[in-house]
């Protein structure tokens, strides 16, 4: 049997066409749809799923801002904005172990369609994946769509790969790196359970605080501080998942099985449960992706049966929601003209051509570093642009880097800083007839400020 087959050619309607586009609508798409509009020009916001919001939504990641203590400097921007909203909707609760709050992921769908509504200058065009450019020569100029109408086409002066795999980068013909399977930071099925006693469970914290130096024992969990973080309170569980394996009620193989919760509710809910830690899941492969999302659910309701057994105010407990995907923390990362390193993000980085900055907090391969002292890195522009493919910008946790650098850049409030950055690029590069990697700075500093952004 033959291994291939050929896809017959076809004429496809255009069925939209906008100065910027933006595909993917996470933490690094929606602030850059936001951003473009609010500079003036027309945009359209392309999302395979029903709502927008990425893994805010998708996922359930509620833990945006965790990193914030009293001395920590930021950009806020619309990374700030997203909270202040959510607060502002009735859509975020206070955070366990930072002065942030947690945003509701399923309030923050409501949040995100009134931002996306109240800015005329956005098309949203939900339930379209992106499977392929429009390009002339080494420009994009589009982007196909499939859906329940079949195939589509959408084309645009500029566009922005925030899909967070940087599909549309990647199928440009841009050069992408990914890091091999077996040092892929973990992928996790998220998920919030019902029914705690939050009094009980309050007072169990109390009696047994966690701190980041009791971190460990696999997946995420085995962490180098900078010795700081150290004695800080963390709303780690792990005791109750050993326990489980004592008593052959998690097989040992599964020492993964631990984490932190994000907020525990009056209504009785502990939400974010990030207990759920698979290696080796490749999130461009559909068949890891339908392994690990099946493996990650079985993995939970024996997690929710060690939390019932052995942690307090928990016995009750039963399972609210999965997030409606599997979450991915770690796939392509595109080749730009500036790829981050881990000295950027651990030495204050700092670049003329900034486009935001973002605290000293690095969470990922083994390092977990908080920014309680005030230092932060600037992001530069060329970050923003792939080599080789024209009209094109990246944002979100796709921009180009080396590990140490990813774990501070994907972070969601990160992810919003190189969305805001793109889509005022994008929008100054439409309104001057210049090509991206032309645009002045100077001018997007100007309307990062106008928006509210910092960029120093
Ligand atoms: C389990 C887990 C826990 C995490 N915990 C934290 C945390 O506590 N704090 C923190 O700051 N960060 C955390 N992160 C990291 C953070 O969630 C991500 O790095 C961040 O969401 C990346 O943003 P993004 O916009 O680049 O991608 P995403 O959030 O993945 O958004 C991409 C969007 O693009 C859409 N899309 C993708 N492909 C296509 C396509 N082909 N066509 C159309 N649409 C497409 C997706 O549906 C999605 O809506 C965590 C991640 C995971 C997985």
């Amino acid at each position: 049997m033959a291994h291939t087959v050929t896809e017959p050619a076809r004429e496809i309607d255009i069925v939209h066409e906008t100065d910027v586009l933006v595909v993917g609508s996470g933490p690094g798409g929606l602030p850059a749809a936001l951003a473009a509009a609010r500079a003036g020009v027309q945009v359209a916001l392309v999302e395979r799923f029903g709502c927008f919001g990425g893994n805010l939504t998708v996922v359930g990641v509620e833990g945006m801002h965790w990193y914030r203590h009293e001395e920590t400097i930021e950009s806020n921007g619309i990374a700030r904005e997203f909270e202040e909203k959510s607060k502002e909707m009735g859509a975020a609760v206070p955070e366990s172990q930072s002065l942030s709050y947690e945003i509701d992921s399923e309030g923050f769908k409501l949040v995100a369609d009134r931002l996306v509504l109240d800015e005329p200058n956005i098309r949203p065009m939900l339930h379209r994946q992106f499977v392929a450019p429009i390009m002339e020569g080494n420009k994009i100029v589009g982007i196909i769509t499939e859906s329940k109408a079949g195939r589509e086409a959408i084309l645009a002066k500029r566009v922005i790969d925030a899909t967070g795999d940087a599909d549309v980068i990647q199928r440009a013909g841009a050069r992408t790196f990914m890091t091999p399977k077996e040092d892929m930071m973990a992928a996790s099925v998220m998920f919030h359970v019902a029914g705690v006693d939050k009094a009980k469970f309050m007072e169990g914290i109390k009696a047994d605080p966690q701190t980041y130096a009791d971190w460990g024992g696999g997946g995420e969990w085995a962490i180098e501080t900078s010795g700081k973080e150290d004695e800080m309170f963390s709303p780690f569980l792990k005791k109750p998942f050993d326990q489980a394996i004592k008593d052959g009620l998690i097989p040992a193989n599964l020492n993964t099985i631990a984490g932190t919760w994000g907020a525990v509710h009056d209504t009785g809910e502990l939400t974010y449960m990030n207990l759920i830690h698979m290696d080796e899941c490749d999130g461009t492969d559909p068949d890891s992706l339908t392994k690990f999302e099946i493996e990650g659910r079985r993995q939970t309701m024996l997690a929710i049966e060690a939390l019932r057994r052995y942690t307090p105010g928990c016995d009750g407990i039963r399972l609210r929601n999965f997030g409606m995907s599997i979450g991915i923390r770690d796939t392509r990362k595109v080749d730009c003209l500036y790829n981050m390193t881990s000295n950027d993000v651990r030495e204050q980085g700092r670049f003329d051509d900034s486009i935001g900055i973002f605290p000293e907090f690095i969470d990922g391969y083994g390092i977990l570093i908080l920014p309680t002292t005030g230092r932060y890195f600037q992001i530069p522009y060329r970050n923003l642009l792939p080599k080789s493919v024209e009209n094109l910008l990246v944002s979100g946790r796709a921009t180009g880097g080396d590990r140490d650098s990813h774990a501070a850049t994907r972070n969601m409030a990160c992810c919003a800083v190189t969305g805001q950055g793109a889509g005022i690029a994008a929008a100054l590069s439409v309104k001057s007839g210049k090509p991206l990697a032309q645009v002045d700075v100077k001018d997007i500093q100007r309307e990062l400020e106008r928006q509210g952004a910092r960029h120093h």
